[in-house]
């Protein structure tokens, strides 16, 4: 009987961990995606991006003689007909950890099981399931650090190669055509602005992966936090799709750090910011949807306000934080420094709710991920674990004279910033939709939305009164 392979974020033929087990005894695969409710709920660039992952392994399946078989409703009943039409006994799948996905998850196990179908799932999106990794009282770790501690030197998953073939079904089952998902529908940008942008596929992320350990390990401590660098990996895009698994770039940054790279373990922690953010939702999976700190719940924060839309548009007035909304918003990306920065003025200097700024982020990248996009969030906002705290404002000011001191960051993505605006600033106008009415001759607003001195002042002191009121 054939085994049904439901790929979900995990589009990639190597350490493909429930992929291996649909092989194992030798039968015939189905390899299915399944746009359900957590595709449906998807922002639109990561739909965008979503469809540009599935085209892609489609691809890459039919050169193995396959077939990716697209079907669309509730995943328990796609799978039970599926397998009811097929025959299959048998179906495999890599977890996912959000409320919705582990909802779909559940559901979908006990309904296989019921109806007598083998339902297994595998740990492949992560290096270290949530579980596995406790405190000395045998709870979950809500700070960082300890949790690095205690997964540092844990042995993960060996290696598994990609399959040289899947053997096929005698007939394919039918599947709907990609097109008519239309999952890049939402996104105006897509073709012209964002795919150029975008790294897509298995082989990309690998070459990806080996073009950042062989000329950027080394330098990545020193360099990670300057925008303006090429000095990170860009490997979250290919994470959030599963085009490459968390344990092929550990192992990399493993044997870099192991041939003397300065900076390979301060990316191996990195990867870990990753594994911590999973490992809370999972454990705290309110952390996607309300303060994670129950006291910061009744903090009186906007939930929206005019200069909401000046932020969006990369118009309130402040270089630094306008450069960083114009990247996200044409590259579907933005440098790790910039998301704090403009996260910090969004929830504290404007005073606005951070599920404002995460659900604008989640509309926009297309390395949009639950776990990291609410844990980013929370952490600047201060109502999360281990955060920063709420007094502790960045000043964007600052911090564009010292991370982009020369201010190529901010040239190279504000058309106004710049005598001669490269393509990329003026790309954005293009792409913005024409209600929001700009122009790249429209005058630079002459002064911030919310002034850096009194934005802070104004913060510190709700802070206070919040704080008095508890
Ligand atoms: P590198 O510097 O090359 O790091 C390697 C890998 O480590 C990354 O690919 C990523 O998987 C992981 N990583 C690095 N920094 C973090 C971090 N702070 N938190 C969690 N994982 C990290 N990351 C996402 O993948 N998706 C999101 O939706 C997302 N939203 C964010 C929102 C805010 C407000 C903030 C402050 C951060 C957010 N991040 C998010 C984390 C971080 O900004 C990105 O992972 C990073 O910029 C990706 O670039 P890179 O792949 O070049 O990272």
């Amino acid at each position: 009987a054939p085994v049904i392979m439901w790929f979900r974020r995990d589009f990639r033929l190597a350490d493909n961990p429930a992929l291996a087990a649909a092989l194992k005894g030798g039968g015939p695969v189905i390899c299915l995606v399944i746009r359900d409710a957590r595709i449906d709920a998807l922002g639109a660039a990561p739909a965008f991006r979503y469809e540009a992952a599935v085209a892609k392994f489609a691809e890459t399946l039919e050169a193995l003689g396959q077939k990716l078989i697209l079907r669309s409703g509730p995943s328990r009943e796609v799978l039970l007909d599926l397998a009811r039409e097929t025959g299959a006994g048998a179906v495999h799948w890599n977890r996912l950890y959000d409320g919705l996905s582990r909802e779909i998850d559940e559901d979908v196990k006990s309904s296989l099981k019921a109806s007598g179908i083998t339902a297994e799932s595998h740990g492949g999106h992560l290096l270290f399931e949530p579980w596995s990794v406790q405190t000395g009282s045998g709870g979950f770790y809500r700070v960082y650090s300890p949790f690095w501690r205690a997964v540092k030197d844990l042995e993960v998953a060996p290696a598994i190669a990609a399959p040289a073939a899947i053997a096929a079904p005698e007939a394919f089952p039918a599947s709907e055509a990609l097109a008519d998902w239309a999952l890049g529908a939402a996104m105006n940008r897509g073709a012209e602005v964002l795919a150029p942008h975008m790294c897509v596929g298995e082989e990309a992320a690998a070459a990806r992966l080996d073009a950042f350990i062989a000329a950027k390990a080394d330098g990545y401590k020193a360099r990670r936090d300057y925008p303006a660098e090429p000095a990170t990996s860009g490997l979250s895009e290919n994470l959030a799709y599963g085009e490459i698994a968390p344990h092929r770039i550990w192992r990399a940054g493993q044997r870099a750090q192991a041939s003397g790279a300065k900076g390979a373990e301060h990316f191996l922690k990195e990867l870990v910011w990753r594994e911590f953010a999973y490992h809370l939702i999972y454990h705290t999976p309110h952390i996607e949807t309300e303060s994670w700190r129950p006291e910061w719940a009744s903090f009186p924060w906007r939930d929206d306000s005019p200069q909401v839309l000046a932020w969006k548009q990369g118009r309130t007035g402040v270089p630094f934080v306008d450069a960083a909304m114009r990247q996200l918003y044409v590259s579907g990306t933005m440098h790790n420094r910039a998301r704090m920065i403009v996260a910090s003025y969004l929830t504290k200097h404007m005073g606005v709710h951070w599920r404002v700024g995460q659900k604008w982020f989640e509309e926009c990248l297309i390395d949009w991920d639950p776990a990291s996009n609410a844990m980013g969030w929370q952490w600047v906002a201060g109502s999360g674990p281990d955060a920063a705290p709420y007094f502790r404002v960045f000043n964007p000011q600052t911090q564009q004279e010292k991370f982009d001191a020369d201010g190529a960051y901010v040239r190279r993505w504000l058309a106004e910033a710049s005598r001669n605006p490269g393509q990329e600033a003026l790309a954005f106008f293009e792409a913005v939709p024409r209600s929001w009415g700009l122009s790249p001759g429209q005058p630079y607003p002459a002064k911030p939305v919310v002034d850096l001195a009194r934005g802070r002042a104004r913060a510190l002191e709700a802070y206070e009164q919040h704080k008095q009121q508890q």
